[in-house]
């Protein structure tokens, strides 16, 4: 389901396309606690995204910001549809 919009989460679990949305934000410690705990979750249940975001703190690491500049909208829209991949292989 997607219930979440604009910031804000319905009630349930994250799905991987939800996590990915928001994970700029949880590097940039945007998320409200409710969020982070959320995203925290997910990411105990989920080895792909486990992986996603081990990725993209090396690259907070290396470059110390993460935002539009370290995630071109390309490579954006290639990790999306590796999400989506992931989902169709799980079921
Ligand atoms: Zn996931």
């Amino acid at each position: 389901m997607s219930a979440w919009a604009g910031g804000e989460f319905g009630p349930g679990e994250l799905t991987c396309r939800d996590l990915a949305e928001i994970i700029t934000d949880y590097f940039e410690g945007a998320l409200t606690p409710n969020d982070r705990l959320r995203f925290e979750g997910h990411l105990t249940e989920c080895e792909n995204c486990t992986r996603y975001v081990d990725q993209l703190r090396v690259t907070v690491e290396v470059t110390g910001r993460v935002g539009e500049e370290s995630i071109p909208p390309a490579v954006r829209v290639e990790l999306l549809e590796a999400f989506r991949g992931w989902a169709a292989k799980e079921r």
